[in-house]
């Protein structure tokens, strides 16, 4: 929901907080959940997700995640998926090229960077190109796993 949205990144800098908060505490205990198996974890942790991260970003659950690199704005609203910036379209008063009465998902990820407070070096994080096999998949527990340095 657009509205829903749209007040996520006007609150993006507690969010951002709570959701780093949240996935400090999966990697402490990541012992357990690799012994539990994160194949096993996977499909449940997904639809936990897709339900907190549907509701407050409108995420399209696309399995690897970009928010904290975007001001809690999901690229994957922008009808072109760019996960690297905005297209030339953008119109004036900020709308999207395609949805003109959507506000591009850019311009959206700059305010909510700028919530957050470090728009430099979060939105610059170039983003590797979308991988469709992991659509559906618990983005979570493959940060989670990334960090550990299980994935490469
Ligand atoms: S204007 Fe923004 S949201 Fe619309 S297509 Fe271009 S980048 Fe995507």
């Amino acid at each position: 929901m657009k509205s829903v949205r749209n007040w996520s990144i006007r609150q993006a800098k507690w969010l951002h907080v709570v959701y780093e908060g949240m996935e400090g505490l999966l990697v402490l205990i990541s012992p357990l959940l690799r012994r539990i198996g994160w194949q096993r974890l996977d499909r449940g942790f997904a639809w936990v997700e897709g339900l907190i991260k549907g509701f407050l970003f409108d995420s399209q659950s696309c399995g690897q995640c970009t928010l904290g690199s975007t001001g809690l704005s999901c690229p994957m609203n922008c009808p072109k998926t760019l996960r690297n910036g905005p297209c030339g379209g953008v119109r004036q008063d900020g709308g999207c090229e395609v949805k003109p009465d959507m506000t591009c998902v850019w311009v959206k990820a700059w305010e909510g960077s700028k919530n957050i407070g470090t728009p430099e070096t979060t939105i610059q994080v170039i983003q590797p190109p979308v991988d469709a096999r992991l659509k559906g998949h618990s983005a979570w527990l493959r940060a989670v796993r990334e960090r550990l340095g299980e994935l490469s």
